[in-house]
């Protein structure tokens, strides 16, 4: 069967993936099994999900749902074919004024919060990856985290679902006589659910067993007590979805209860001489009120310690302690106060080591949660090349919790994993433990399978604890669901899934698994590929930041395609997928990365995989090129002046030849040459008549104009240039600014290091901060810099400086012309506010450099409404990345593109000029400098 024919004439050719590099990208998720799918789908209707069911079934071939794909027991893997519903399953909708929030699968959680905090509201299920996982995988695995426990979940806030059965029969539980329509579409899955609802609760023990296990966190399994909680068969199925890993079905939306947010905390680290004193504290501390109460091992805090702002005393603690991280949470003041007495008293009668700390400080707050949420990536970070992070999550009763780390700590020891770090939501019994083995050899693999079966026999034998407390079983724990459950109520959870998906096509080997070696199959081995990216985790958590996502593919998949590269080219005799890969990878990998370094902000190891493209782009440049871009970096004078004439030609060309015309001749051009060249766009700016007059001696700073705004700052609105537009600011404030003369003919070198020219790059850097220094009077003076990405670059240029430049640089200011205005202009120059409702793009450069508040609180001073859109993305623009692959900047921008334009505006800003250009082309809106709206709020009136 020609698979790729067959499911493009059910949903269409860009929806429908074979090559090799679009099933590689596909085959991790974060777990460490590993399986490569036959075909990627995205499906975008019910319609579509029907049909994939249909062919699924017929054809036999496994069909697994995926969104972020952030799980770590292995149920976002498939080797059959793997629908991804992260992108077109987007809807989000708030209810009875924030009561309520209705979402689609492809909705990050963050989102969903981000989306009802103007309501005070906010989700129940908090887990750990809430960043990047979405609402299909929050409620499929039914995750939960550090204060949601057993209460705030999505099975407990569920109100309704969507959800379309095996069999195609759509249930939306919210409708009237919703188990009656199923009665009538599926009698037989109608009567099936009943007889087990009466196999469940006939028995009181297994009635009690069932009770027991869910006033635990609990995700091995099927959710039995919706057998126990509901009457009519549409709600038990609905509430079956929840923790059904996408073996039951496919949940199209949910309408989930929401939680009231709690905007005051009161948080403290405390430390014990022992894990049973911290074991003995956890009960009284949760009795007082604390709504998070993480506990973490001396390996855990020993892991930390090195981390900026840790508390001192981490590194003299006694072998045996132990932490507990306790935090109150509260919605009014009186509430506070409350916390403030109830944890004082509780904090009385606890064995502790030191006086107890707490604070209410969102700074203090932030240090000690970091120390916390850092526990995973420093063992991520700290481990062998070629291992693998395994964070495994068990459950035990609170009372006998210091008991069972002791006897975990005694199984690492048993084992030998010696790096083994213990930590967990101690409030609800849930412990987390990381250890770092390595699946390249027989001999790793047959120890982590004995450590698994002691690990059961401890968890199960010895507590009844649960096995998966909240990542779900996936194909990890799959051969001991009965272990843990026991005969009875394993024999309901198969016979639903039987009842449920007769065939066996949906995510098949998940939860359900006769094969008792299951969970040491499939496993991801991680082969060395290179420095820059040998740490990942590939836990996804850098795939929403990616502006390439949507395009062509992830960070964590251009690592992955590198990592199987590397597999294939061990591994003889598969030439033609190896050619393949190396055939696709320099456009989906290298070109198409805007080398932003989003994603390092969200990478719990700090993995730029931006630098890993500049360099692999840097390896493909010939030795001929790398001198040519070096002569270029020489003789940048030069350069920009044939720019300004190219750009002011073009502008010519365009009026006399019309925009579409001389695009079309660039295409030409590209087929011609074989090459690929910048593509002409109307929102290309001219160049500026000639940077203003300005004198040094009384200057308050060096304002450099970057290289573009000198070539194309002409604004097509405001009737000034951006070049005028500082000095005019500065002027007006009081505080006038100085453009050297000789500013023209220099640049950041981000054009070159971008492009992997490492020499040019480093050839512009020395000469710019040579004239830095100089201009700056040996750093005297700021420079002021008017595009955020050029300011970024020279503030985070230190590893490639050497030198005399470094000790230059490290004494120069440089700032970007926002924080500029923002610091030392503002409180002079009292803007009055524009009855304006204006939108800002807070670019990718100034979102690293930490302005996204300053841009708002300039753009806040200037106009009466401010929006910064909720899917705010980085453009890709990227220097000059979205002229030469205009597909990258249209893609990113999409959803941000489509929010703007739902509504209207007074005005569009941002900090740079090319993220102008992009967010112009993607908006057919012109934005500006927010220098520009800074100018008219404070003009003369009159
Ligand atoms: C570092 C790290 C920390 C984590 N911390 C936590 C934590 O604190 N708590 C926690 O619970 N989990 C945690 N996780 C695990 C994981 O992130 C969560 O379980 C998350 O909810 C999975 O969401 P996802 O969008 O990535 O789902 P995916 O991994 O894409 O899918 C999860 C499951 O849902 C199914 N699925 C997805 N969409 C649908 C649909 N529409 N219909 C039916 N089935 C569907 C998939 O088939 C799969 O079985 C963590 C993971 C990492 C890497
Ligand atoms: S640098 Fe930017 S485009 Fe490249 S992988 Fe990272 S986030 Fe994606
Ligand atoms: S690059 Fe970082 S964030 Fe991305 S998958 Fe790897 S470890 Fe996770």
């Amino acid at each position: 069967m020609d698979l790729h024919a067959a499911l493009v004439a059910l949903l269409e050719p860009g929806r429908v993936l074979t090559r090799p590099l679009d099933l590689i990208a596909y085959a991790s998720d974060a777990s460490f099994y590993r399986l490569i799918p036959q075909a990627v789908v995205l499906p975008k209707s019910l319609r579509e999900i029907q049909a994939l069911f249909v062919f699924a079934r017929a054809n036999r071939v496994p069909l697994t749902f995926r969104t972020a794909g952030t799980s770590l027991s292995g149920q976002a893997v498939t080797s059959g074919i793997l629908a991804e519903v992260a992108r077109h399953w987007k809807g989000i909708q708030v209810e009875a004024e924030g009561r309520r929030v209705r979402v689609q699968p492809g909705v990050i959680g963050s989102h969903v919060n981000a989306v009802l905090r103007p309501y005070g509201r906010r989700l129940g299920p908090d887990p750990a990856s809430i960043d990047a996982c979405m609402m299909g995988g929050i409620l499929a695995n039914n995750a939960s985290g550090m204060c949601c426990g057993v209460v705030e979940n999505s099975y407990h806030t569920l109100a309704a679902i969507t959800f379309v059965l095996p069999n195609g029969v759509v249930v939306n539980t919210a409708e009237a006589g919703a188990g009656e329509r199923l009665r009538q579409q599926a009698p037989a899955l109608h009567r099936g659910i009943l007889e087990l609802k009466q196999r469940a609760t006939a028995e009181a023990g297994l009635r009690n067993r069932i009770r027991a296990k869910y006033g635990m966190k609990n995700t091995t399994g099927y959710s039995l007590n919706a057998l126990l909680d509901f009457d009519d068969p549409a709600d038990i199925l609905g509430h079956l979805m929840i923790g059904s890993e996408g073996t039951l079905g496919f949940i199209a939306e949910a309408v989930l209860h929401t939680l009231p947010a709690y905007p005051l905390r009161y948080t403290g680290l405390l430390f014990f001489a022992t894990v049973q004193h911290a074991g003995s504290a956890i009960v009284p501390l949760r009795d007082s009120g604390a709504r998070a109460l993480e506990i973490m091992d001396r390996a855990a805090l020993r892991s930390v310690e090195h981390l900026a702002g840790a508390p001192t005393i981490l590194k003299s603690l006694p072998e045996s302690a132990a932490g507990l991280l306790v935090e109150y949470q509260c919605t009014t003041l009186e509430e506070l106060q409350q916390a403030r007495e109830a944890a004082q008293r509780a904090c009385r009668a606890l064995a502790l080591l030191h006086p107890p700390e707490f604070t209410e400080e969102a700074a203090a707050q932030a240090l000690l949660w970091k120390l916390r949420k850092g526990l995973f990536p420093s063992i991520g970070a700290m481990r062998r090349q070629g291992t693998t992070v395994i964070i495994e999550d068990v459950a035990f009763k609170v009372e006998r919790l210091a008991e069972a780390i002791t006897d975990l700590q005694a199984l690492f020891r048993d084992y030998h994993y010696d790096e083994a770090i213990i930590f967990g939501h101690a409030k609800d019994g849930n412990l987390h433990f990381v250890i770092t083995p390595s699946f390249n050899t027989d001999a790793e693999i047959e120890r982590y399978e004995r450590f698994m079966a002691s690990l059961v026999k401890l968890v199960v034998e010895k507590y009844d604890g649960a096995l998966k407390a909240e990542h779900g079983t996936g194909r990890n724990i799959a051969p001991f669901v009965e272990a843990e459950w026991g005969r009875t109520a394993f024999a309901i959870m198969k016979e639903l899934k039987r009842l449920v998906d007769p065939d066996g096509f949906l995510n098949p080997g998940v939860i359900i698994n006769d094969d008792p070696q299951a969970h040491v199959r499939n496993l991801k081995t991680l082969p060395v590929v290179e420095a820059e990216v040998d740490k990942c985790i590939e836990c996804g958590f850098c795939e929403p930041q990616c502006p390439s996502r949507r395009l062509t593919l992830t960070p964590r998949q251009r690592i992955v395609v590198r990592r199987e590269m590397a597999r294939l080219r061990a591994a003889p005799g598969q030439a033609a997928w190896l050619d393949s890969l190396l055939a696709d990878y320099p456009y989906a990998g290298l070109d198409t990365c805007a080398v932003d370094g989003l994603c390092a902000t969200a990478c719990p190891v700090a993995i730029n995989t931006g630098e890993l493209v500049k360099r692999l782009r840097g390896e493909s440049h010939s030795r001929k090129a790398s001198r040519r871009a070096l002569r270029l970096a020489r003789s940048l004078a030069g350069v920009e002046k044939t720019a300004r004439f190219a750009s002011r030609s073009a502008h010519l060309a365009a009026r006399l030849l019309g925009a579409d015309s001389l695009r079309k001749m660039t295409v030409v051009a590209e087929h011609v040459f074989n090459t690929r060249l910048p593509k002409w766009n109307r929102a290309m700016p001219s160049p500026p008549r000639r940077l203003p007059k300005t004198a040094q001696v009384g200057a308050h700073a060096v304002y450099f104009p970057a290289c573009l705004s000198r070539i194309m700052g002409r604004s097509q609105a405001a009737g000034f240039s951006l070049p005028e537009l500082l000095p005019l600011l500065a002027e007006r404030a009081g505080l006038p600014v100085w453009i050297p003369p000789d500013a023209t003919g220099h640049c950041c070198g981000m054009p070159f290091g971008s492009k992997g020219y490492t020499e040019a790059f480093h050839e512009t850097l020395h000469r710019i901060i040579a004239k830095c220094w100089d201009w700056s009077e040996a750093g005297r003076l700021p420079i002021v810099i008017d595009a955020s990405s050029c300011a970024y670059t020279l503030r985070a240029c230190e590893h490639d400086l050497e030198g005399e430049d470094l000790l230059h640089w490290r004494q120069l200011t440089i700032l970007d012309s926002v924080e500029f205005v923002h610091d030392r202009l503002l409180a002079r120059l009292q803007p009055r506010r524009l009855p304006e409702a204006v939108v800002l793009h807070p670019n990718c450069a100034a979102r690293k450099l930490g302005l996204t508040d300053k841009l708002q609180n300039l753009a806040a001073a200037c106009a009466e409404s401010v929006t910064i859109p909720e899917h705010l993305d980085c453009c890709a623009f990227a220097g000059d990345r979205g002229l030469l692959l205009p597909e990258l900047t249209q893609s990113a921008t999409a959803l941000e593109a489509a929010e703007v334009k739902a509504r209207s505006y007074d005005g569009y800003y941002s900090s740079n000029l090319t993220c102008e250009m992009g967010m112009t082309l993607a908006t057919n809106q012109h934005y500006q400098s927010i220098l520009s709206l800074v100018e008219r709020a404070t003009r003369a009136e009159g």
